[in-house]
């Protein structure tokens, strides 16, 4: 028997009561937390292990403390909520989740029976589908920014209206320069002064100090990583590699963190030398195709190097004026702005990864990445190295076909391997 299929028809049946449905889910994740506790695979290392637990961890306190949680897009900077102890919700890792357990397609399909544009981003449907469900817990806030995705800021609005929440938008310019330091600096006290109305206590400036050293110290670790890169790779999967981007981003700043990155950087140290062809991804990896399952998990013909989201900033961000430093890290973010820079930042870290091919998995509804995809592809013939862009969708399983990208992904493959 199909345990996560009879887990989702369970899900699917009890749609109509949203408490119901939403008890289902809560204890999905319990399940979950403790499954990954007590069984972990033995074929990951010790790093990885622990990152699933941490994610789950992590993900699970928004759902079970609502009354706590604020709901967050990937690049909103969660290090102010870290330290007031407040607990983000990462929607497009709810929509994974809900994926993962085989209801985003009913999510979805809700989504857009209520008007929502078949279009959009799925991350992006799935959630606003639990909404309409009525199966997301109300939150105290939600805060997101205008940065690099243009699904965010209206998919926020539509349900922060939906559940009657104080919404906050960071507007971050593509330009950097003193004034739209400025401008991003006096949104992110602004908002602060609303999450503090809203939640009633202060922010601990020096606890947000501390928060921001120790991201940076984080951040000297995956700089680290990325540097090891280049000979070794660890035994992982894809979804190992999309759990990176809580870490890389929401949690950034938390303790468990930087103490995974620790772990990661001893593992990597010891992983066996790269022997396969390293494929290095652009944006995001597709957990839940099977095509690429079959050549990127557990597999060491073909090695997976990572994808460039998770590597979007990488400096130091200022901890002596905290606002300051966050504003600057969110304009620099190599995702804002015009594609040049992204270009540029993708550049360094082929450099320093040295992959030997480089997919594109152009996300269904993401704007950004499909419009970006001709300028990477005339960017890595310049540079001599294979890439492949291939549609599909990261959630909704109904829009992969898997047949055509299973051929475009083997031909792509062969083609690497003779080189
Ligand atoms: S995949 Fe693209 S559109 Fe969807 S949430 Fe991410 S950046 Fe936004």
């Amino acid at each position: 028997m199909d345990l996560i299929k009879t887990y989702s028809n369970i899900i699917k049946k009890n749609l109509g009561n949203p408490y119901r449905a939403f008890k289902l889910i809560k204890l999905g994740f319990d399940i979950v937390y403790k499954y990954v506790s007590f069984f972990p695979d033995k074929r990951l290392p010790e790093s990885l292990k622990y990152l699933n637990r941490i994610c789950i961890k992590n993900i699970k306190k928004p759902i079970d403390h609502p009354e706590n949680s604020i709901w967050v897009n990937i690049f909103a900077p969660t290090e102010l909520l870290i330290a007031m102890q407040i607990y983000p919700l990462f929607i497009e890792a709810y929509s994974s989740f809900m994926s993962g357990f085989l209801i985003e397609d009913y999510l979805i399909d809700k989504a857009e029976s209520a008007g929502i544009s078949n279009t959009l981003c799925s991350y992006h449907k799935a959630f606003i589908g639990s909404g309409e469900l009525n199966i997301l817990q109300k939150p105290k806030m939600a805060v997101t920014t205008s940065l690099a995705c243009d699904a965010n800021i209206n998919s926020f609005r539509y349900l922060s209206d939906k559940y009657d929440l104080p919404l906050y938008i960071i507007d971050v310019p593509y330009e950097y320069n003193r004034n739209t330091v400025e401008y991003v600096k006096k949104q992110l006290i602004e908002m602060i002064g609303l999450i503090e109305d809203v939640f009633e206590r202060k922010l601990d400036i020096d606890k947000l100090r501390e928060i921001i050293i120790r991201e940076n110290e984080t951040r000297k670790l995956i700089n680290e990583y990325i540097d090891n890169l280049r000979l070794r790779s660890l035994n992982s999967t894809m979804t190992f590699e999309m759990y990176m981007l809580f870490t890389s981003h929401v949690f950034m700043g938390m303790e468990e963190t930087y103490s995974f990155y620790k772990m990661l950087i001893n593992d990597i140290k010891r992983a066996p030398l790269r022997t396969g062809k390293g494929i290095f991804f652009v944006h995001l990896v597709p957990m839940f195709e099977n095509s690429f399952k079959e050549y990127f998990n557990f597999n060491n013909e073909y090695h997976l190097l990572g994808c460039d989201l998770n590597f979007d900033f990488l400096a130091e961000v200022e901890y002596d004026d905290p606002f300051e430093g966050i504003a600057k890290k969110l304009i620099l973010n190599t995702y804002n702005g015009g594609f040049n820079r992204r270009i540029h930042s993708l550049g360094n870290i082929i450099d320093r990864i040295e992959p030997d091919g480089i997919i594109q998995f152009c996300h269904f509804g993401c704007k950004q990445s499909i419009g970006g995809a001709y300028i990477l592809k005339r960017f890595f013939k310049d540079k001599g190295i294979p890439f492949l862009a291939v549609d599909g969708d990261g959630i909704d399983k109904r829009n992969n076909q898997e047949g055509q990208s299973r051929t475009r992904l083997e031909a792509f493959l062969e083609m690497v391997k003779r080189r």
